[in-house]
């Protein structure tokens, strides 16, 4: 994650480096297959064993978006949740940038968006947890 001061909501699904923040895809290295996340078995070719791990989806196209305004426990309503289309055929459901940010604007479907991992729920015991958030990026929307 960006800062390392949040613990992940879900393990394994994204990280961070100095380009900043990705999800964790699986290259297959018998087919060239790309899936989201580490697999044991190549959801392609179906061969054991034969997926590395590939930073994916630091950026992306928003498909569709939605609010969410019944929260399930450890979320705060309203919020934005969508799928962004991040190349080779791969689509993440994750949360949207719900208004404008430093005069940036929600982003649409079709706009660039960029991902950060930032606070999404909080544990009954208070501790926050981290998740893939897409932002637009400045100047991309329409
Ligand atoms: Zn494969």
């Amino acid at each position: 994650m960006a800062d390392g001061s949040l613990a992940p909501a879900w393990d394994g699904v994204w990280d961070a480096d100095g380009e900043g923040a990705f999800m964790i895809g699986g290259r297959c290295g018998a087919c060239g297959g790309l899936a989201l996340g580490l697999r044991p078995i190549c959801p392609h070719c179906h061969k054991d064993g034969t997926l590395a791990a590939e930073a994916v989806g630091r950026r992306g196209r928003l498909y569709s978006a939605t609010v969410i305004h019944q929260a399930p426990p450890g979320f705060e309503a309203p919020y934005r949740v969508g799928y962004v289309d991040i190349g080779e055929g791969l689509r993440v459901f994750a949360h949207i940038q719900a208004e404008a940010e430093n005069g940036v604007p929600a982003p649409g479907p079709g706009d660039e968006v960029v991902l950060r991992i930032v606070a999404v729920k909080t544990d009954p015991d208070g501790t926050a947890r981290s998740g893939p958030f897409y932002a637009a990026v400045e100047g991309t929307a329409k």
